[in-house]
């Protein structure tokens, strides 16, 4: 079967996660913390970010969930409610501070460039807020290439599970097996699995080969190898 949709995870697969975030994490922690340096340093270690180097590591809660899904660590910590409130003001601060900084993973533009041209639709599947993802594929002039982007607040739920895969395959008309799907995280593969689509790692991100290995159907290292798994030479 013919692949005629390529998917993909936005951070750590189009775009670089430490240059894009790596200031708005910043200025999230200070505004939560309202500037008291030791409780600060107690949340960049719960979040896995090194507040000097502004900079993620490779297991940071942050890398590859939705809000939702970490916030409830940082909340503890302040001893504040995790509710929709937290929610959204850690969304608003992370889009107001990371829009301006969002940079491509090489090779990005080129592969959506080629995969248009041999008609094969593409899509951002993010674990970000729609919006948020919207104005940094904006930033970096990918936005026009991708046929839609469903964040985690569009309505599908979120990674590891199918519904924005789902979602996707549903609205044009394509059967899973026509679909692959490419990110850097096992919720990435667990997602494109679940969805029964072709789920394709790409060492760009979270993991290394061996890790992706054991999730996906195939490992790349770079972007530009997705042509060849995905039959377009
Ligand atoms: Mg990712």
């Amino acid at each position: 079967m013919t692949i005629r949709a390529v998917l993909f995870d936005k951070d750590g697969t189009l775009l670089d996660f430490d240059a894009t975030f790596g200031p708005a994490a910043h200025a999230v922690l200070d505004d939560l913390c309202t500037g008291d340096a030791a409780t600060m340093a107690d949340l960049a270690e719960i979040a896995g970010y090194d507040l000097a180097t502004r900079r993620f590591s490779r297991d940071s809660i942050i890398f590859a969930n939705a809000t939702g899904d970490y916030a409830p660590f940082l909340a503890e910590r302040l001893g504040i409610a995790c509710d929709a409130a937290l929610i959204s003001r850690i969304d608003r601060l992370l889009e107001e501070n990371s829009v301006r900084h969002a940079a491509t993973l090489p090779g990005a533009e080129a592969l959506l460039t080629d995969l248009a041209a041999a008609n094969i639709l593409t899509a951002c599947i993010t674990n970000d807020t729609e919006s948020c993802a919207r104005a940094q594929l904006a930033t970096v002039g990918i936005d026009t290439h991708l046929k839609d982007v469903i964040g985690y607040d569009t309505g599908h739920g979120w990674k590891p599970d199918p519904g924005q895969i789902n979602a996707f395959a549903q609205m044009n008309g394509l059967a899973p097996r026509e679909i692959a799907f490419v990110g850097d995280s096992l919720h990435d593969m667990r997602a494109a699995k679940a969805a029964g689509v072709l789920a394709i790692g790409v060492t760009t991100g979270m993991h290394e080969r061996a890790v992706l290995a054991e999730h996906a159907d195939h490992v790349v290292e770079e972007l530009g190898e997705v042509l060849g798994v995905v039959g377009v030479e």
